[in-house]
């Protein structure tokens, strides 16, 4: 029996649907949240089949690397549910009927007029020393079972059972035994560097906070034009180890520079609309390869229409001429994925569109179109505005047509950012 504060966890996600193309186990999502809340740190996640010894190899190794073991499923009446017998065999103990566990299951038939099927029965064994939690949403109880040092905590797989479950008879007891301890996370968002050069960077800062007081863990993910760094830190004293965590967010801040976009969730569309709101200006966008993708997640931020004016969708380069008034000897001259046709087109649609910021986009998404000059993925992006600046970039991205434009909207939005709090960046 554990007496000391439990502070690690592990879930085991059983089914054999979990394992196929067709299933994915979304309850650990939802526990993790909530052990999280808990300060109970998340070590590891296993998906197992509906196979006694394989559920069973599984809740010993998790039980090795972590205090609390919550199990997800195989808690149904049929053959292929085994979680009752693996957490007794993990146990060491032998189960019994409940008689109160059956009535109870009994009863949920009975007020529909109907008999219990003889299999349910299975559903009111009971394995020696576990607490049984009641499950008001369906016939599976779940179970709270001490095992050595460690809890195992079985939990039914329809998440409208187990979240309820969880709530109800699941947190009183654990938080009884985690009080004190707080699990804090900070994420910082990073545009315009790639996932090395980031790690180049940073690495060197966080790389020593593994053995701080109070220890901080660092992931690096990076994802379509954006890398994020997400901090973690446990301990029983709140206040340090917030403390502890703002400090590692300045200090990583301080040598990543304004490449850093937000320390505070938010998006680089929300950034974007929120600079655009202090500064009083309405964005227009015209937009050739990207096709309106970028107002589109600008326009997903709820409250947009007081910062969008709205934008072309100049895809043609007869549109280009009539739509925003760019020379058909720009085109001609340049080309129409080049600096000048992108900053012809910003200033076009911010003329037009009476807006205070113009964003143009042209280039080359692929598959055909490219040169050796302009390959595929080259693609132009100008921010005209404030004022009579007018910045542009040239960028050349990887990856195909889909990745070119969403890359293409990362780095417009990011252009954006970069000009809207640094009046000299050009
Ligand atoms: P079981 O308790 O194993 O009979 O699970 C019953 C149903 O719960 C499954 O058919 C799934 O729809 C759902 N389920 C089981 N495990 C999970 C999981 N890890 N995440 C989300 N849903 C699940
Ligand atoms: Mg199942």
């Amino acid at each position: 029996m554990t007496s000391g504060r439990l502070r690690s966890a592990e879930i085991v996600a059983i089914g054999t649907e979990l394992l196929t193309p067709f299933r994915s186990d979304t309850n650990s999502l939802y526990l993790t949240a909530r052990l999280n809340e808990l300060g109970l740190e998340v070590r590891g996640k296993t998906v197992v089949a509906d196979d006694r010894a394989a559920v069973e190899s599984a809740l010993r190794a998790a039980l090795a690397r972590a205090e609390v073991v919550v199990t997800t499923g195989g808690l149904g009446p049929t053959d292929d549910d085994v979680t009752r017998e693996a957490v007794a065999g993990v146990a060491g103990v032998g189960a019994d009927e409940d008689a109160a566990v059956l009535a109870v299951i009994d009863g949920r038939f009975v007020r529909r007029g109907r008999r219990m099927p003889p299999i349910n029965r299975r559903q009111a064994q009971v394995p020696t020393g576990a607490v049984v939690l009641p499950n008001p949403n369906g016939t599976a109880p779940g179970l709270w079972i001490e095992v050595g040092d460690g809890v195992v905590i079985a939990l039914p797989g329809p998440p409208r059972e187990l979240q309820p479950m969880y709530e109800d008879s699941v947190l009183p007891r654990l938080r009884a035994r985690c009080g004190g301890v707080v699990l804090r996370r900070r994420t910082l968002k990073i545009a315009g560097r790639g996932e090395s050069d980031v790690d180049e960077i940073a690495q060197p800062v966080y790389g020593p906070w593994r053995q701080a007081e109070p220890a901080i863990s660092t992931t690096i993910l990076a994802s379509l034009g954006q890398v994020e760094l997400h901090l973690s830190s446990q301990g029983e004293d709140a206040a340090r180890v917030d403390r502890a965590l703002e400090e590692a967010v300045e200090a990583l801040q301080a040598v990543l520079g304004p490449a850093v976009f937000s320390v505070d969730g938010r998006s680089l569309e929300e950034v974007v609309g929120d600079l655009l709101v202090s500064r009083q200006l309405l964005l227009a966008a015209a937009e050739s390869c990207t096709g309106g993708l970028l107002l589109g997640a600008l326009t997903d931020i709820p409250g947009s229409s007081a910062w969008i004016a709205g934008g072309v969708v100049a895809y043609a380069n007869d549109v280009k001429v009539r739509s925003l008034d760019v020379p058909a000897e720009l085109i001609a001259a340049h080309g129409a994925v080049s600096d000048a046709v992108a900053e012809a087109m910003a200033e076009g649609v911010r003329r037009r569109l009476n807006a205070g910021l113009g964003v143009g986009i042209t280039g080359i998404a692929g598959p055909a179109g490219g040169t050796d000059a302009k390959p595929v993925g080259t693609v132009a992006i100008a921010v005209a505005g404030p004022g009579d600046r007018c910045v542009v970039r040239t960028v050349r991205f990887p990856g195909d047509r889909v990745m070119v434009r969403q890359m293409a909207v990362r780095a417009a939005l990011n252009l954006i950012r970069r000009v809207l709090t640094d009046a000299d960046y050009n």
